[in-house]
């Protein structure tokens, strides 16, 4: 029939017949072929394929017998496709996209074997609990439950304070999200804002949270007008994308009231990749007169060569380093990023710092702000107000 790279059929040879086992799908190159299927030993056109279109596709991606017979109409060139050719791209798809394709086939499937009289009744179609294509669902279901949750403003910013370690006052907090969802309980901001971000939703997301936090600087304002604490928003990558976004930023705090010396936005490490836009933001937020944090320093993606270039006010240090403070290699080069920090001319903010022997240290080393659990966990608005009022 042919190599392995290109077959050749004669009008009337059968390519593959119903019930064979699938190893390989065709591209028709030239000529054509024709699908049949039998019904009651009867065999039914289905359809007839031409050329740049794909032939035996279906069963070597859901690994069924063929459900079809196919058979040249007249001489065709044929190239073959390695089941492996689309195992791996199928693979490499989002999980999405991958229960889309595999619902459809099988709605395909179980309409041909309807068809022919092959069915045995008609197969109910469900995906497999805890499969890849259950995963997926569960992914797109909590997609339209968040924007149902947005829509209800069930999502609830919590601020976590920011101690001024050398003076012992409460300097800031960071605006942290969350999430109580009826039936999960809380969801983490890790899983909702990464789902989040592989959508546009985001952008709602992320200008609600911007209206929250807003509101929230103008409350602190009023109650408490001596204690002039910021707060540091969380930036993500697509909200780096949109070229209005300082200008929303602005919006916002016009229409609260506020200045904008009180917000901070924090960048987090892996963002730093997009040099030019990051650098932009920079650049627009301090002409704003807003602050801006390089947040999660030192996780994987610290690339000096940057940041030497980016003018970042602040540096958030990883908690991953505050937890190893006792090994003096990791102090070591804590030391070193703080002593950097102040030739740079930015701050550190120490993150996840949870016992009194790390804030000691990090108070003997220079470092000039300390967040975890220790200072405070992430707390509503009204028990940051009772925090401030000492
Ligand atoms: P992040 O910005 O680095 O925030 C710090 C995370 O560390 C928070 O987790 C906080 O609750 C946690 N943390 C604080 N102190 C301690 C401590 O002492 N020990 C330990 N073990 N953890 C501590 P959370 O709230 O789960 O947020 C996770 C990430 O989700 C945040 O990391 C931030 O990158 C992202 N995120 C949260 N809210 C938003 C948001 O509104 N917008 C965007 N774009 N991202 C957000
Ligand atoms: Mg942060
Ligand atoms: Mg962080």
């Amino acid at each position: 029939m042919g190599s392995a790279y290109r077959i050749e059929l004669s009008p009337g040879e059968v390519l593959f017949r119903e019930g064979d086992a699938p190893t390989t799908a065709f591209l028709i190159e030239s000529g054509s072929l024709r699908i049949t299927a039998q019904r009651d030993g009867v065999p039914m056109v289905l359809s007839d394929l031409g050329p740049g279109t794909l032939v035996g596709e279906m069963a070597v991606l859901d690994d069924s017998p063929r459900s079809a017979s196919a058979t040249a109409l007249e001489p065709c060139v044929l190239t073959p496709i390695d089941r492996n050719q689309f195992a791996e791209r199928l693979a490499a798809a989002d999980p999405v996209v991958r229960a889309l394709l595999l619902s459809q086939l099988s709605r395909y499937r179980t309409a041909l074997a309807t068809f022919t009289g092959h069915a045995d009744g008609v197969a109910t179609e469900s995906i497999v609990a805890g499969g890849d294509s259950a995963h997926a669902l569960d992914k797109i279901r909590l997609e339209s439950q968040l924007r149902g949750a947005l829509e209800r403003r069930e999502l609830e910013i919590r601020l976590q304070p920011i101690l001024d370690i050398a003076e012992r006052r409460i300097a800031g907090f960071e605006a942290l999200t969350r999430w109580s969802h009826p039936e999960r309980g809380a969801v983490s901001p890790a899983d909702f804002i990464t789902l989040a971000e592989e959508t546009s939703l985001i952008v709602p997301v992320g200008d609600y949270v911007l209206r929250e936090v807003c509101g929230a600087l103008r409350r602190v304002a009023d109650a408490v007008p001596a204690a002039r604490p910021f707060i540091a928003l969380n930036v993500s990558g697509r909200q780096l994308e949109d070229a209005d976004f300082i200008e929303r930023v602005l919006a916002q705090l016009h229409q609260h009231n506020v200045p904008p010396e009180w917000l901070k936005l924090e960048i987090t490490e892996s963002l730093i990749l997009d040099y030019a836009k990051v650098n932009a933001l920079i650049e627009h937020s301090h002409r704003a007169g807003i602050k801006v944090a390089l947040d999660d320093f030192g996780t994987g993606y610290s690339n000096l060569g940057h940041l030497h270039r980016l003018a970042f006010d602040t540096l958030k240090l990883d908690q991953g380093f505050i937890r190893q403070l006792d090994d003096p290699r990791c102090l070591a080069i804590v030391r070193a990023v703080v002593g950097m920090a102040s030739a740079l001319g930015c701050d550190i903010v120490a993150e996840g710092v949870e016992t009194e022997a790390q804030l000691h240290t990090l108070a003997t080393l220079g470092c000039e702000y300390a967040q975890g659990y220790l200072v405070g966990k992430p707390q509503s608005l009204d028990e940051a107000l009772a925090a401030l009022r000492g």
